[in-house]
C-alpha cells in the first residue's frame, strides 16, 4: 500500500533520541528548550513554546487569549475537529466560518460578511482560528485586517503549515497574528511522534502559556504571595495542565528540523509532477496563493463530478493507494449537529468536501510511484 503521509525518520533522529535516552534528563531538560530556539528562529518568531500535541497547543492559546464560557470562537469548517474543540474545551462557543472553494481556506469575504452581522447582534467571537488547509496559507493579510476592525485575536492553526511561507515570511512569524500553532504528529512535515508549538511575538502571552502548560505553576512568579518560604517552594496561581513535551520528543524535533527545508522542496516537485499529470484530468489541484509557499503537507485534488468520488476513492484503495479525504466538515460531526448545527450552515465547505481527494505525498514518495498514482486515476476518470 502507498500511504497518503509517511514520516521520515534517518540515523541521526536515531542518535539524537539514543543521547536522550542516556542523558540525565528524558524531560524538563535541555533539548525542549533548543527545539524551541531553533523553531522560533526559522520562522523569525521572537518565542515558540513547545506542548505535547497540536489540540493542546490551541487549547491554551485561547485559554491564553482569555477564551471563557461567555466567549465564541470562529474557525474554518474544513478542518481536524480539534481547531474547534480547543474553544469548547474552554467552554466557549463555536461557529464556522465558509471557506473560499478555491483553496478550501477560510474565506476572507465571508468572515467580513459574518463578522458585520455578528457585531450587530453583540456576538462577536473574541478569537478568530483559521487553518492553512494542506499547508496554503490563507489570506493573512486580509483575515487580520477585518478581524482588527472589532478587536479579535487570531491563532492560525498551521498544524499543516511548517515551512510555509506567505508575503516572503514564514507561517509562524505571526504577522497577521496573536499566535501560531504547529502540529508534529508524523502525517505532518516534521516529527516528534506526538508534539506541538506555539509561536508569538507577544512577550506578555509567554509566562502565561509557560504556566498553562505546567499546571498553571510559574517558578519565576514576580509576585510569589510568600517570597521568603524557601527554594523548595513553588506556587500555584491559576488552573493549568500536564502539557508539556519531553526531551526525547525534543530530540527528535532539533533533528528533523534540519532537514525541513529538503522535506517541502520534495514534496513541491512531487506536487509539481502530479500537477503536470492531472492537468487535462476533470479536475482541479487546489493551490497555494500567488504571493506564498506552501509545504504541501497534503496533495489536494477537487473532482468536477462528486458522485464518481465514492467508487475513485474505492477502487484506488484496491490499486493499493491509500487516498483520503480531508476534511468531513466538522459541523456536520454528531457533536456539533447536537451542539445546533445543520448541514447548509457553510455551503461551500460542504459542496468542497463532496469533491476532495487526498492523494499520497511524503518525501519518500517516488516519481514512478506519482506516475503509478497518477495513471490509476487517469483510468478510472
Ligand atoms: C493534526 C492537526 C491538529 C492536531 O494536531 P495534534 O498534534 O495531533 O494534536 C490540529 N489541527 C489540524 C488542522 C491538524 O491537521
Amino acid at each position: 500500500m502507498i500511504p497518503y503521509g509517511k514520516q521520515d525518520i534517518t540515523q541521526e533522529d536515531i542518535d539524537s533520541v539514543l543521547n536522550v535516552l542516556t542523558s540525565d534528563f528524558l524531560t524538563q531538560g535541555p533539548k525542549v528548550p533548543e527545539f524551541e530556539s531553533a523553531i522560533a528562529q526559522y520562522v523569525g518568531a521572537k518565542h515558540a513554546i513547545a506542548v505535547n500535541s497540536a489540540t493542546s497547543a490551541l487549547h491554551i492559546a485561547c485559554m491564553a487569549l482569555g477564551v471563557d464560557e461567555h466567549s465564541w470562537v470562529w474557525t474554518s469548517p474544513l478542518t481536524f475537529v480539534a481547531s474547534a474543540n480547543c474553544a469548547r474545551l474552554c467552554g466557549a462557543k463555536v461557529d464556522f466560518v465558509d471557506v473560499d472553494p478555491a483553496t478550501g481556506n477560510m474565506c476572507p469575504k465571508a468572515l467580513e460578511l459574518k463578522l458585520a452581522h455578528a457585531a450587530s447582534i453583540g456576538k462577536l467571537p473574541k478569537v478568530i482560528i483559521p487553518v492553512h488547509l494542506a499547508g496554503h496559507s490563507c489570506n493573512m493579510q486580509a483575515i487580520q485586517q477585518v478581524a482588527s476592525q472589532y478587536d479579535i485575536a487570531i491563532i492560525e492553526d498551521a498544524s499543516h503549515a511548517i515551512g510555509s511561507r506567505y508575503h516572503d515570511k514564514h507561517v509562524g512569524c505571526c504577522q497577521f497574528s496573536d499566535i501560531c500553532v504547529f502540529s508534529f504528529h508524523p502525517v505532518k512535515i516534521v516529527t516528534t511522534a506526538e508534539g506541538g508549538v506555539l509561536t508569538t511575538q507577544n512577550s506578555n502571552l509567554v509566562s502565561k502559556l509557560k504556566s498553562l502548560r505546567s499546571h498553571g505553576i510559574d517558578k519565576n512568579c514576580a509576585e510569589l504571595l510568600r517570597p521568603d518560604e524557601g527554594d523548595w517552594y513553588y506556587e500555584q496561581h491559576e488552573l493549568g495542565l500536564n502539557y508539556r513535551m519531553s526531551d526525547i520528543h525534543a530530540a527528535l524535533g532539533v533533528s528533523q528540523l534540519a532537514r525541513l527545508d529538503n522535506y517541502t522542496a520534495k514534496r513541491n516537485e512531487l506536487a509539481k509532477q502530479y500537477q503536470q499529470r492531472l492537468s487535462k484530468l476533470p479536475l482541479d489541484t487546489i493551490e497555494p496563493l500567488s504571493n506564498s509557499y506552501s509545504a504541501r503537507h497534503l496533495l489536494l485534488i477537487k473532482l468536477h463530478n462528486p458522485t464518481k468520488r465514492k467508487q475513485v476513492f474505492n477502487a484506488m484503495r484496491q490499486a493499493n493507494i491509500q487516498v483520503h479525504v480531508h476534511y468531513f466538515p466538522v459541523h456536520l460531526q454528531p457533536y456539533y449537529l447536537a451542539q445546533g448545527f445543520n448541514e447548509g450552515d457553510a455551503p461551500q465547505a460542504e459542496t468542497l468536501y463532496s469533491q476532495l481527494l487526498s492523494l499520497p505525498l511524503y518525501p519518500e514518495l517516488t516519481p514512478a510511484q506519482v506516475d503509478y498514482i497518477c495513471d490509476t486515476l487517469e483510468a478510472l476518470l
